[in-house]
């Protein structure tokens, strides 16, 4: 059955751009008769709110959604991802990374702009590592694409897609070949949360059956490095749809950084949900 979810982060409060998502991941369920999942993804406990996520709530109510209960929050979930982490380590597939930001980027000299985001700083000598170790010093689980390579063989590694159904922010549609390296040896555990983002949202998807993926362009280069991570872990390769993001009348995208008109706001104002709806182009829902 087709399943879908919206998984906002519980950052701030929720505005039009998330509406935007929110109701067309919705309405892709109820055109299909399928399920619509709602996600609070909460690993990062020093942005996330617990009252944030009461806000969410109530937004979303407000606008019109139903959803499945219980909600899943990812906070309550952390020993699935630690189990996850263990699993992929005792495979040989992750190496610990204590560097910082800082020394990362110091070490890519002049590199060319997003070498950080595709950044392979690879694992310490192992003497180096023990001494870190032993000072107690904070480190991260970083996913070794070499090792990855060899774990799925050359023909498995070079084969790897997924389909969009929507659109990739160059119209990319169809299926679309994956990128495996294009975020590197990327974070699978935080220094300070034992998880991370790609690594939550993939196990969640594949935990709660979402078999497709509707969410905003800006995370279509996300999809790449989700899809290796589903792959490694054997769990089922979810169809993509990805949204056109909503930009306000300065012509600028809506984000929680811009102090973007909340929902909250709109609706102190006056606005009512059906006018919402109907100024994004979901007249027919409620
Ligand atoms: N939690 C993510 C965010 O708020 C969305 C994750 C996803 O849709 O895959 O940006």
């Amino acid at each position: 059955m087709f399943a879908t979810r919206f998984a906002p982060s519980p950052t701030g409060r929720l505005h039009k751009g998330h509406a935007f998502s929110a109701l067309t991941a919705w309405s892709a369920a109820k055109a299909a008769g399928g399920r619509f999942v709602l996600r609070i993804e909460d690993i990062d406990a020093t942005r996330c709110r617990p009252e944030y996520e009461t806000a969410i709530l109530e937004d979303l109510t407000w606008l019109g959604l139903d959803w499945e209960t219980p909600v899943r929050r990812q906070s309550d979930h952390l020993d699935d991802y630690a189990a996850v982490i263990e699993n992929l380590r005792g495979r040989g597939l992750l190496y610990r990374c204590f560097r910082t930001r800082k020394a990362i980027l110091d070490s890519l000299g002049d590199a060319p702009h997003g070498a950080m985001e595709a950044a392979r700083p690879g694992p310490h000598d192992p003497e180096e590592e023990a001494e870190l170790l032993q000072r107690g010093l904070p480190f991260a689980w970083r996913l070794s694409l070499e090792r990855a390579r060899q774990a799925l063989g050359e023909a498995t590694w070079n084969g790897l897609s997924f389909i969009e159904e929507g659109q990739g922010p160059d119209g990319e549609t169809g299926r679309i070949a994956v990128r495996p390296d294009a975020a590197g040896d990327v974070v699978l555990a935080r220094k300070d949360a034992g998880v991370a983002y790609h690594l939550a949202v993939t196990h969640d998807d594949a935990l709660q059956g979402i078999d497709h993926v509707v969410r905003g362009q800006d995370l279509f280069e996300a999809t790449h490095v989700q899809r290796l991570i589903q792959t490694l872990m054997g769990w089922p390769a979810p169809a993509y749809r990805h949204h056109r993001l909503l930009t306000g009348p300065d012509g600028r995208r809506y984000a929680k950084r811009d102090r973007s008109v909340t929902l909250a706001e709109l609706r102190a104002g006056g606005t009512t949900a059906e006018a919402l709806r109907n100024e994004l182009g979901f007249s027919s829902v409620g």
